[in-house]
């Protein structure tokens, strides 16, 4: 079994541990990055939609950007409506692989093929395991996604449960050289009782997909794909005849981490619930909360403390960021619609209407029904 060393070990080659990577080695300190996979995305499922600025912001290669978004059509119960929120799709599989690309050229070290078991804190290190390999480090980063190892192992990050993940279930679909050019996101009870349906375009393929809070699911999540795909009157004669590519079901964490620190650790990205809950959206989370971990796993190198004391700094500064306020003001939000879903089978809807626009359109809209009491 290899012994390996470093200054920092970062569990999982996604957009999270690929930034806090790519941030630590832009500091000059020794970091490796490990993943289970051949390469990083290989495996990730997602419909693979973001914001144009990651690109410029990372320094990252345009190509990296299958298709440029110009707006989204938001198909409601009772009508549609269009936003014209501009971003991008990405394949993962290409996106996560450049941006762990972007990590080593900067320095970071990567090792793939590594699946990591054991995490053991010793007096003055911390050391990972897989199967083949040792790795001793001062600090570990964990950013291996919704069911990370530092909550089955030391009760910090994400706690998946039925409320706070969401089920999906998610396929590319082959329309070459496709029209579309916006997001499509289909609401309603038979899609799925709290959650949506969605068409995301890439050049040469389609992402259909479904998600649904675990708790509310009352059927199969494959079934109210297949409802999305062959039987809902909008979407069925648009994909009919079309091959499907692949198809995967995975988790979405929608409730924020109540702890992302501990001795020696740290917790990003869907590790530690960094995910948008009305939408599911998490890349430029991730990638915000990869360089706020980064920056920490440096101070923290810089003055040699890797103490729980010294790194409650970085929940501190996290709790402190745009993106967790957004987070925050979601996650209440959604909680208040799902006490309302008991009532009103087309809560969900009528959240994701209300939020459209983003949480400052959320806040004049109560401001507006406040002062017109
Ligand atoms: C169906 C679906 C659709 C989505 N669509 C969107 C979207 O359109 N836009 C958006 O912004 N977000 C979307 N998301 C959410 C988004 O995918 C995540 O928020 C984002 O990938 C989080 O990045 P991450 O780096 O934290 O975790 P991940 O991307 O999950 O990366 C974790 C990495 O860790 C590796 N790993 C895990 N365990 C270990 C281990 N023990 N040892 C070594 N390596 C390990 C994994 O292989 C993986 O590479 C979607 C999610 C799903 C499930």
């Amino acid at each position: 079994m290899p012994d390996l060393k470093c200054d920092v070990a970062v569990i999982g080659a996604g957009p999270a541990g690929s930034t806090t990577a790519l941030t630590i080695a832009r500091q000059g300190f020794d970091v490796l990055l490990v993943e289970k996979d051949d390469y990083p995305g290989k495996t990730n499922v997602c419909a693979g939609g973001t914001s144009q600025s990651i690109i410029k912001d990372l320094g990252l290669s345009p190509t990296l950007v299958e298709k440029e978004i110009r707006g989204g059509k938001h198909y409601f119960p009772w009508g549609l409506k269009s936003s014209n929120l501009r971003g991008i799709t990405v394949y993962r599989n290409v996106f996560d692989r450049g941006l762990a690309e972007k990590a080593v050229e900067e320095g970071s070290k990567l090792l793939t093929r590594t699946m990591i078991k054991e995490v053991t804190i010793k007096s003055d290190r911390i050391q990972i395991k897989s199967k083949e390999s040792s790795i001793d480090s001062k600090l570990v980063v964990f950013a291996d996604g919704p069911h990370t190892l530092a909550h089955r192992r030391f009760g910090i990050g994400f706690e998946p449960r039925s409320d706070t993940t969401c089920i999906s279930a998610v396929c590319e679909v082959r329309w070459e050289d496709n029209p579309l050019d916006q997001t499509e996101f289909y609401y309603g009870y038979e899609i799925s009782p709290w959650g949506y349906g969605w068409i995301f375009p890439k050049r040469n393929t389609v992402n259909v997909g479904v998600g649904c809070l675990h708790s509310e699911l009352n059927t199969n999540i494959i079934d109210s794909l297949n409802y999305l795909l062959r039987k809902h009157p909008l979407t069925h004669e648009k994909l009919k005849g079309k091959e499907i590519v692949w198809l995967r079901a995975a988790l979405i964490p929608v409730a924020h981490a109540q702890k992302i620190f501990d001795e020696r650790m740290l917790v990003v990205g869907d590790a530690a619930g960094m995910v948008d809950p009305v939408t599911g959206g998490g890349i430029l989370h991730a990638i915000n909360g990869g360089m706020l971990a980064g920056s920490i796993a440096c101070d923290a190198l810089e003055k040699d403390d890797c103490s729980a004391r010294f790194l409650a700094r970085y929940q501190q500064l996290w709790q402190r960021t745009p993106d967790f306020s957004f987070i925050y003001s979601k996650y209440l939000l959604s909680n208040l619609f799902l006490y309302l879903f008991k009532f009103d089978k087309s809560a969900y809807p009528k959240l994701a209407a209300l939020t459209l626009g983003g949480i400052r359109q959320v806040m004049s809209t109560l401001k507006f029904i406040y002062l017109n009491k």
